[in-house]
């Protein structure tokens, strides 16, 4: 059977963008493949990179990363897929981006990490030889996000790329910054529908990241709330050509 690698960010963006296919592909029988980028525990985190975990409730001295990799876990088996691997780079806020708006501010002159993320996403790609890659557009300009995709796009992968859109980013303002729409110009969009029960899986992946959920969506309820009125369906840009076909009820638009 064909196998997909979804490579996510953050603990959390490839469940939000694409969980519903991650499911209905799994579902079909294909392997999947979530793997997160930034996930590495930070000793001591100091100044905006200590604030992020304080604001999220938690002690100063709590494995903030460890617990996130427990909550991907249980996504990635509400989902139905394999047990994810998390790659050990930093976020954002330990690589000297200061405050909230420098997030998404454009990339730093001195976050050279690109480098390191497509040597990473190389080996990945030469381990899994996946059938199709998952990953984001960078939709609200996150520099992680904006790093991800020009380390995918750096470590030139032989597959087929279904690049999402960053949710909930395309929520959050009418029009959301999107450093790399030229860079997406020229990929066709192409939707993928999937059922209830593909829908609920989602949904029970997404609640799984229980640390954010306060801070991204208000609590659960408003999560679901969320969730329901995107429906069931997500949105790519199609980049290479696809080699093996996705299961009944994918389709362009
Ligand atoms: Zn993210």
């Amino acid at each position: 059977m064909p196998t997909a690698l979804a490579v996510s960010p953050h603990l959390d963006d490839a469940v939000f963008s694409a969980g519903g296919t991650l499911a209905h592909l799994a579902g079909a029988g294909w392997g999947v493949t979530m793997a997160t980028v930034f996930s590495a525990s930070v000793r001591q985190p100091k100044g905006f990179a200590l604030a992020c975990q304080l604001d999220k409730g938690l002690p100063a001295d709590a494995d903030y990363m460890a617990l996130r990799r427990d909550e991907d876990r249980a996504a990635a088996s509400h989902l139905g897929i394999d047990e994810p691997v998390h790659l050990p780079f930093r976020e954002a806020p330990h690589r000297g981006y200061g405050s909230a708006p420098e997030l998404f501010a454009g990339l730093r002159p001195d976050d050279r990490i690109e480098l390191n993320l497509a040597d990473a996403f190389e080996t990945l790609f030469r381990e899994l030889r996946p059938d199709l890659i998952l990953a984001p557009q960078a939709v609200g300009g996150h520099v992680d996000h904006v790093q991800v995709v020009r380390a995918i796009r750096a470590a030139r992968p032989s597959a087929a790329v279904l690049w999402w859109r960053d949710y909930p980013y395309t929520v959050r303002h009418a029009e959301p910054q999107e450093p790399l729409r030229q860079t997406f110009a020229h990929c066709p969009g192409y939707e993928i529908r999937f059922d209830s029960t593909c829908e609920d899986r989602k949904a029970a992946a997404c609640a799984a990241y229980t640390t954010q959920i306060g801070f991204q969506f208000g609590g659960a309820a408003q999560l679901e709330e969320r969730l329901r009125d995107e429906g069931a369906v997500e949105r790519f840009r199609l980049e290479g050509r696809l080699d093996v076909d996705l299961p009944p009820d994918a389709r362009r638009p």
